[in-house]
């Protein structure tokens, strides 16, 4: 069976920093980039927020480059997904795609989050037909197309203006009477035209037929009930962590996030570390994942040096 030293779950900038920083202590990273290499990066259009890149960069950009600087340094990065992980002793124990084992003396935990969906029956039905978690990878299929967007946060908000400059019309269904996104977001919604919010609704049902979404039924705050006409019905109402590897292993919060030590990445288990959205429930920024990342391979080092 392969021993490895170092094994990081995850290809966020969590794991891709984490990567770096530990190939470059001689710990010989393997780094497994799970199902969405370059995890949720990929799926943003320009990242204007990351210093280091005054003029912007493309999210998928910006993780080919992370990938290849810690390739430069000698990490093993491998496509495959950890299927299942037992850390009731060490070394730690992997499986790979369901097959591959793996014993691994320390383990960074960057599984990063997934997009939240509301759980109308009817959703689920649509999904893939019209109904899609990612304005940026499936926004195309709706030129010149009405759509809507659910939430009222920075998500929805980019999602919702980068629609607009490809759709004809896009609603923004909020459920309260505001925007919780930043001025700068609220400010680019109110400035583009195309965008009509409809505040204070929830969306009771997703219409269609066999060819996909042809609507949504919502419900305002007086009770009142209207349908809108549209093709496209994207959520923006936040991410949960990725956890299932973990779960009854690592200590989670209420929300299901990795607990870590404060001011760490050190988990309830000695030689396992989180870094990341898996573990962050409030900033999910590319810069702070990238420095969590780097914090889990300074204590990972720190660990295996003892
Ligand atoms: P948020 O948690 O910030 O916002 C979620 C939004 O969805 C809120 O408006 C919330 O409403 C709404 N919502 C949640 N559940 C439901 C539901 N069941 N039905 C209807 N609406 C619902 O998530 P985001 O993904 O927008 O942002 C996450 C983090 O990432 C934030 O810290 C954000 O600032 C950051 N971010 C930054 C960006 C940037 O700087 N370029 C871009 C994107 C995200 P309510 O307000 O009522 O709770």
């Amino acid at each position: 069976m392969e021993q490895v030293k170092c094994l990081i779950i995850g290809s966020g900038p969590a794991g891709f920093t984490a990567a770096i920083y530990t190939s470059r202590a001689n710990l010989s990273p393997v780094l497994y980039e799970g199902i969405e290499p370059g995890g949720q990066l990929t799926t943003t259009t320009e990242v204007e927020n990351f210093p280091g890149y005054p003029d912007g960069v493309l999210g998928s950009v910006m993780m080919d480059d992370m990938r290849r600087q810690a390739k430069k340094f000698g990490a093993d990065i491998r496509y495959g997904v950890v299927t299942s992980l037992d850390l009731s002793q060490r070394p730690f124990k992997a499986i790979v795609d369901g097959t591959t084992e793996i014993e691994a003396e320390s383990v960074i935990v960057a599984t990063g989050a997934t997009a939240k969906y509301l759980g109308l029956p009817s959703e689920n039905k649509f999904r893939g037909m019209g109904v899609s978690a990612c304005a940026t990878c499936d926004g195309f299929f709706y030129r010149g197309k009405d759509v809507a967007v659910v939430g009222g946060g920075d998500t929805a908000c980019e999602e919702a203006t980068y629609l607009a400059s490809i759709c004809r019309k896009v609603y923004m269904i909020v459920r309260k009477p505001y925007l919780r996104a930043s001025e700068a977001m609220q400010e680019r919604v109110r400035n583009t035209p195309n965008i009509e919010v409809l505040w204070e609704h929830n969306t009771i049902e997703v219409l269609g037929d066999e060819d996909g979404v042809t609507g949504a039924l919502l419900r305002g705050a007086d009770g009142s009930e209207r349908t809108i006409d549209i093709m496209g019905f994207f959520l923006a109402i936040g991410h949960s962590p990725v956890t299932d590897l973990v779960k009854g292993q690592l200590e989670l919060d209420e929300q299901g996030y990795i607990v870590t030590v404060p001011g760490t990445s050190r988990t309830n288990i000695e030689g396992v570390f989180a870094a990341g959205d898996v573990r962050d429930p409030h900033y999910r920024q590319a810069i702070t994942a990238a420095a969590s990342g780097c914090i889990a391979a300074l204590d990972c080092e720190r660990f295996l040096l003892k």
